[in-house]
């Protein structure tokens, strides 16, 4: 039913209504904190749609520092991506960027900054700003345990809705945002780049084990082929365990023929050369520093995708003026991995980042909704930028130090002009 006060589908939709609902499919890390961020302002309320009934998902993660930066400064210190904000991004921008964090509610930065510090289950994450956001209950959410379809998704909405799809990489809506031919047909709005095939190795070691550069040559001088390569941050020592987490490349091949998740009983009986590498590289530490690995190996194999939606909103549907699809007459945004996806562990913290700045941009009703949408898809194709420089860098790198040992290899890869 249409309420009193919203503009008709017959009508162009210049602003967002003074008062209206704003629906957000998915309730993984970035839907929730787009939840917990909305919720408390004035004039929404907002429905959260969830098809999962449990947090399951046990792997550690840990977010960028810059999530919570205090200053412009802090908020470009990695040696990587330094270079890059500031090539990407006007000064103003990052300014405002920083200016904003200042307004997210002292009970969420609290999260936000220990999560910048070490590593945590993925699923403690997601419980914390899910309990977050119920124990507010001034401000109650309406959640709605169900899958929805892109179909559903269409109907829920009325004039001047909002809609945020959070489903992540296989994103529920990214292909219904293109109003040509393409419309629904899967792909059509991605761009897709596959940097590589790999396996995501994490296991748990009863001593402090820190990892640089360095580690990972000297760890991996044996092994010719697969070497396991932990991210620099990417080792924890918790007070009585470290949690060490890394990637090993295999072939298209390799990836065909594993399983989605396995262990290292089944590593060694099955891929006993990607075994001895992980095995020769664990027996090295624990010459340095005597300990024992706790439990088993996890193993996950992924590919590493780079990928973004060339349109991350509803602008050409709002474009064409009022039309019997729901989309002319009520914003549609994605944020999270149904936006933009990386490997090497940035994603959360680059979906928590667009996240922070659609909040801001929502909150602003009077402005003008195809400013509205136009800057969201400026500043998230400069986060695409941003994060596509980084992880072509990460990339050319691990290739450059998979071949230190053969210099014609080494050199191959070397495109110096
Ligand atoms: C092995 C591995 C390790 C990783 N490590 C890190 C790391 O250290 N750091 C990092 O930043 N990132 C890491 N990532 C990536 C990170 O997990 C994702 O970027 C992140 O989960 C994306 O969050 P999201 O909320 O956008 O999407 P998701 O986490 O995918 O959440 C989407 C939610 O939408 C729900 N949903 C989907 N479809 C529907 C529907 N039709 N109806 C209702 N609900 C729906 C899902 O159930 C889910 O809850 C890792 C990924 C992998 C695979």
């Amino acid at each position: 039913m249409r309420r009193m006060g919203l503009p008709s589908a017959s009508t162009t939709l210049e602003t967002l209504p003074s008062t209206g609902r704003v629906h957000v499919v998915g309730a993984g890390p970035v839907g929730l904190l787009l939840t917990a961020l909305l919720q408390s302002m004035e004039g929404f309320s907002v429905c959260l749609y969830e098809k999962r009934h449990e947090y399951t998902r046990t792997r550690m993660v840990q977010l960028a520092p810059y999530l919570v930066a205090e200053s412009v400064d802090s908020y470009r210190t990695d040696y990587i991506d330094g270079d890059n904000v500031d090539a990407v991004f006007d000064p103003a921008e990052l300014h405002e960027g920083v200016a904003f964090r200042r307004s997210v509610p002292e009970d969420l930065m609290t999260l936000l900054r220990d999560w910048t510090l070490g590593f945590c289950p993925l699923n403690s994450i997601e419980r914390a700003v899910s309990d977050l956001i119920d124990a507010r209950v001034a401000d109650g959410v309406q959640r709605t345990a169900a899958v929805v379809t892109a179909e559903d998704a269409m109907a829920m909405l009325n004039p001047g809705d909002i809609l945020i799809d959070c489903t992540g990489c296989n994103s529920l809506l990214r292909d219904h945002l293109t109003t040509d031919s393409g419309e629904g047909v899967e792909g059509a709005n991605t761009h897709k780049i596959r940097l590589e095939y790999a396996l995501v190795i994490t296991f748990l070691y009863g001593q402090p084990y820190d990892c640089n550069e360095y580690c990972k040559y000297y760890k991996n001088a044996e092994n010719a082929h697969y070497k396991f390569i932990p991210m620099v941050h990417r080792t924890h020592y918790d007070g009585s365990v470290s949690h060490v987490t890394g990637i090993v490349n295999i072939s298209a091949e390799d990836f065909e023929a594993m399983p989605a998740r396995f262990d290292g009983t089944l590593l060694r009986s099955d891929f006993p050369s990607v075994a001895q590498s992980m095995d020769r590289f664990i027996d090295k530490i624990k010459e340095e520093t005597p300990g024992e690995i706790l439990g088993d190996l996890e193993i996950i194999r992924i590919p590493l995708d780079l990928y973004h939606a060339r349109n991350a909103t509803s602008r050409q549907w709002l474009a064409e003026g009022p039309t019997k699809h729901p989309f002319s007459t009520s914003p549609v945004f994605l944020a999270g991995d149904s936006a933009i996806g990386s490997p090497y562990f940035q994603s959360i913290s680059l979906g928590f980042e667009c996240a922070m700045y659609l909040a801001a941009l929502i909150v602003q009703r009077d402005l003008p909704l195809s400013d509205m949408l136009n800057r969201y898809e400026l500043y998230s194709y400069k986060q695409w930028l941003r994060v596509y420089m980084r992880s072509k860098m990460i990339k050319h790198n691990k290739d450059l130090f998979e071949s230190l040992d053969d210099p014609m290899a080494l050199l191959e890869k070397l495109h110096i002009y």
